[in-house]
């Protein structure tokens, strides 16, 4: 939906990178199967890259979707194959590793969200630039291997002190697997990274908090610090 409100339909994506199988990093990729796959005008696989598991999981998203890829195929006379998609699984660890090579670089690293594993941290360089996907993690030297001096990195984080104060044990548990805001500031300031972006905040931001967050890791990091808001656009430094 998000691309889709950038002009930058499903069909244009070429590859989906995961960095861990939690419910709620993999919801849409049904979706975007789907539409990839109606919308495209010849056979065209997705590639999708991610820790071990993601291979049964694009293996049963398939199986689930049967039902829907027998409707389309009987109604679209043009539609003659079922969607497909070409998976890799990476094995990662604490040095980052190359994923693809070419004009855009992506690189791959272990993070820490145990008792999810494995889980991946990606690192995007482009046109001199670099960009870090940290996904959800704890602090950890792959984490710090792949920040190391990056334009811009990414991170999910938790507000610790909001999530203390919601009475339920459920809540409570994920304050051990995700990265707090103190935690992504500490890591973007070891790093010396020029910009972190704090996404995916939990709990959602009241309307109006939003500088309290900025403030909290302005504290520990003295670089620019964005809240991600759904479409935001950062202009990330260019070293060329
Ligand atoms: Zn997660
Ligand atoms: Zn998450």
């Amino acid at each position: 939906m998000r691309a889709a409100a950038v002009a930058s339909g499903a069909v244009n994506f070429d590859c989906v990178f995961l960095t861990h199988l939690h419910s709620d990093h993999i919801t849409d990729l049904n979706d975007l199967v789907t539409t990839r796959w109606v919308m495209s005008a010849a056979e065209n696989p997705l590639k999708v890259i991610g820790p071990h598991g993601t291979q049964d999981l694009v293996a049963r998203t398939l199986t689930m979707l049967e039902p829907d890829i027998a409707y389309r195929l009987a109604h679209h006379r043009t539609l003659t194959w079922p969607p497909r998609c070409e998976v890799t699984e990476i094995d990662v660890g604490d040095e980052p590793t190359v994923v693809t090579d070419g004009a855009v670089r992506v690189l791959a690293a272990a993070t820490d969200h145990a008792p999810v594993r494995p889980s991946i941290g990606y690192r995007v360089e482009a046109d001199g630039s670099s960009v870090v996907i940290a996904g959800d993690t704890i602090p950890c030297s792959g984490l710090d291997s792949l920040c190391a001096h990056a334009d811009a990195y990414v991170q999910t984080v938790i507000n610790t002190s909001m999530v203390k104060m919601i009475p339920a044990a459920r809540l409570q548990d994920i304050l051990d697997y995700h990265s707090s805001v103190q935690d992504a500031a500490v890591t973007a300031q070891r790093a010396g990274v020029a910009i972190l972006v704090m996404t995916h905040p939990v709990p959602p931001p009241i309307p109006g908090t939003e500088q309290d967050w900025i403030d909290e890791a302005a504290a520990i990091y003295e670089g620019e610090i964005h809240l991600a808001e759904d479409l935001l656009t950062i202009e990330v430094p260019h070293a060329t």
